[in-house]
C-alpha cells in the first residue's frame, strides 16, 4: 500500500521529515500538492506567482528520484479521500501549517483517515518550535517576544532532519494529474517582469542566497537591516514561507560560521525568532488576522476612505520612503522591512485607515505573504498586538528617510521622478526651493505630490483618535 506524502508549505525533498517517514516506510510514495482555496485569505498575485515557480521546480526535484508530483485541484479532504480508495494507500504524511483553517481541515481529515485504519501522522518542518511547546511560567502562552525568546534560547534547538532520497520507492501507476499551466497561477496582464529580475524562487536559489548572506552580510546585519538602501537583509522571507528552506536549516547555516550569541547574527537568530513568535500567537489568539489582540482597539475611530487607501497603494502618499516602498512592494513582490513599518505606520497613524486594509494589501502583492508574519507585522505597527510599538509613537517618514535611506539611494531607484533631487531634499521635496525643483525636473502635484496629510497634522489627529480610546481600557 503506497504512501501519500500531501505538499503544503514545505516545498522541498530536504530537512523534511514526512519525507524521510514516507522513505522509512519502504512502501511506494506518491507525492501530491492540492491546491484548496482558504475562502477567508485566497492566495494574492505575488504569492500564486511564486507558488507556480515552486511548484515547478518541486517537480524538477522529485523527477530526479523517479517521482512525480501529482497536481490535483479542490477540496482537500475529498480529494484525498479519492486518492486513498482508488489507489488503495496505506498511509498518509505531511508536514504541518498552523493557519486557524487550516488547523481545521487538516485535524478532520486525520480523523477521518484514522477511522478507516489508515495511517496518518504529521510532522513540523517549519518552525524551531512548536507553538504549544513554548509556554511561559503560569503555563499560558507569552504575549511579549523578549520572554518568549528567551525561553526559546534556553532550549536546544532542533537538528534538519536527514532524507535517505537514494532509498525513494516508486509506484507502478500514477494518479491522473492536472497540469501546472492550468492552474494559470501566473498573471494573464504581465506586471512581473521586475519579479524575474530580482527573484528566482528555487529551492537552490534560496540555498545560494543563505550561503551568500552569510559569508557577506550577516555580520553588519545590525546595521544592514535598517537599511533599505543597502542589500543587508537575507531576502529569504518568500522561501520561508513557502518551505524551500526551513529555519532548522537557517540555524543550522550559520552555527560554527559565526557566533549567535552577538551581533548581527544574534540580531537575526532574533528575527528567526519574530517569525517563531508570529506563529505563537497566530496559534494561540486565531482570531488575529482580523481582528485585534487588544480589545480595546475594536472601537478604534478608524475613517475609511477609499482614496486615501488608494494613493497609499499606489505610492503617492508624497512622503517618498513610504512611496518608494510600495513602489518596490508592487514591482517586486517584497518590501524592506524598515519601510514596511514606515508604510504601514502612515496608513493607520496619518492617514487613520484601519490596518486590516493595509494587511489585505500586503497580503495581494507581497511574495512572503504570511497569515502570521503579516498579522503580527500590522498589529504590531497600529499598536493593537502582541507587544507593538505603542499607538502613541509616530514616525515621522522625513526624519526615518534621512535616517535610514541617508544618500536617498532608496528613493531615486524607485520613485524615477524625485531621481535628480539633491540628497538634502528627496525626503522632504517640498522644501526645496523653486530654482532646485525645476533644475531637478519635479514639479509638485503634477511629476509628484504634495503629502496627503501634513505629518505635524497628521501626527496630531493620530494621537486624538488615541485618546478618545482610553475610554475603553
Ligand atoms: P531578514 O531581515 O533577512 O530576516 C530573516 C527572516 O526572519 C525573514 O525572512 C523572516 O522570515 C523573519 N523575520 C524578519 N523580521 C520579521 C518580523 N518582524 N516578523 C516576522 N518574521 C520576521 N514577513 C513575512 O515573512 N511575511 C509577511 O507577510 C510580512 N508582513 C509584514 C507586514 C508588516 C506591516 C511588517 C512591519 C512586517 C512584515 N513582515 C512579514 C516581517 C518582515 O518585514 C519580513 O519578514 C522581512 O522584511 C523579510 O525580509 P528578509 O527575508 O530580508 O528578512
Amino acid at each position: 500500500a503506497p504512501t501519500l506524502l500531501w505538499f503544503r508549505l514545505d516545498l522541498r525533498l530536504d530537512d523534511n521529515p514526512a519525507m524521510q517517514a514516507a522513505i522509512a516506510r519502504g512502501k511506494p510514495i506518491i507525492p501530491v500538492f492540492i491546491y484548496d482555496e482558504d475562502k477567508d485569505w485566497p492566495l494574492g498575485g505575488a504569492t500564486r506567482w511564486w507558488l507556480h515557480h515552486a511548484l515547478a521546480d518541486l517537480q524538477e526535484q522529485l523527477s530526479c528520484h523517479g517521482l512525480k508530483l501529482v497536481l490535483q485541484s479542490g477540496d482537500s479532504a475529498e480529494v484525498i479521500s479519492d486518492l486513498v480508495e482508488k489507489h488503495e494507500i496505506g498511509a498518509v504524511f505531511w508536514n504541518r501549517c498552523y493557519e486557524p483553517r487550516t488547523i481545521a481541515r487538516d485535524s478532520a481529515i486525520k480523523q477521518q483517515l484514522k477511522s478507516q485504519t489508515i495511517e496518518v501522522e504529521s510532522f513540523n518542518t517549519s518552525l524551531l518550535f512548536e507553538p504549544w511547546e513554548i509556554k511561559n511560567k503560569t503555563g499560558n502562552p507569552f504575549r511579549v517576544f523578549t520572554p518568549f525568546w528567551k525561553h526559546c534560547l534556553a532550549k536546544s534547538f532542533p537538528k534538519t532532519i536527514n532524507c535517505d532520497l537514494g532509498a525513494t520507492k516508486v509506484p507502478r501507476a500514477w494518479p491522473d494529474s492536472e497540469i501546472l499551466d492550468d492552474w494559470k497561477l501566473l498573471p494573464r496582464i504581465s506586471w512581473d517582469a521586475e519579479f524575474y529580475k530580482f527573484w528566482k524562487p528555487t529551492r537552490k536559489a534560496g540555498l545560494n542566497r543563505l550561503r551568500q548572506f552569510v559569508k557577506d552580510a550577516v555580520h553588519d546585519y545590525g546595521n544592514g537591516r535598517d537599511r533599505p538602501d543597502w542589500d543587508g537583509t537575507s531576502c529569504l522571507s518568500p522561501y520561508l514561507h513557502f518551505g524551500q528552506i526551513g529555519p532548522r536549516e537557517i540555524y543550522e547555516a550559520l552555527l560554527g560560521k559565526v557566533d549567535l550569541t552577538k551581533g548581527g547574527p544574534r540580531q537575526y537568530l532574533s528575527e528567526i525568532g519574530w517569525r517563531e513568535f508570529s506563529y505563537h500567537i497566530l496559534y494561540h489568539f486565531p482570531s488575529v488576522p482580523t481582528e485585534p489582540l487588544r480589545p480595546e482597539f475594536e472601537h478604534f475611530p478608524w475613517e475609511p476612505d477609499d482614496q486615501l487607501l488608494k494613493a497609499w497603494q499606489k505610492g503617492q502618499t508624497g512622503y517618498p520612503l513610504v512611496d518608494a516602498g510600495m513602489r518596490q512592494l508592487y514591482a517586486i513582490g517584497w518590501m524592506h522591512n524598515r519601510v514596511r513599518m514606515n508604510a504601514g505606520s502612515i496608513l493607520v497613524k496619518h492617514l487613520l485607515q484601519p490596518w486590516q486594509d493595509g494587511a489585505r494589501w500586503f497580503w495581494d502583492t507581497l511574495v512572503d505573504a504570511d497569515l502570521a508574519s503579516n498579522t503580527q507585522g500590522w498589529q504590531w505597527t497600529a499598536g493593537c498586538g502582541a507587544d507593538g510599538a505603542p499607538y502613541f509613537r509616530v514616525f515621522n517618514p522625513v526624519l526615518q528617510g534621512q535616517r535610514f535611506d541617508t544618500e536617498g539611494d532608496y528613493v531615486r531607484r524607485w520613485v524615477p521622478e524625485l531621481a535628480k533631487l539633491p540628497s538634502q531634499y528627496i525626503h522632504q521635496p517640498w522644501e526645496a526651493p523653486d530654482s532646485v525643483l525645476a533644475a531637478a525636473d519635479v514639479k509638485l502635484c503634477k511629476t509628484y505630490p504634495l503629502p496627503v496629510v501634513e505629518h505635524q497634522q497628521g501626527r496630531r489627529r493620530a494621537l486624538d483618535a488615541y485618546e478618545k480610546l482610553k475610554f475603553f481600557h
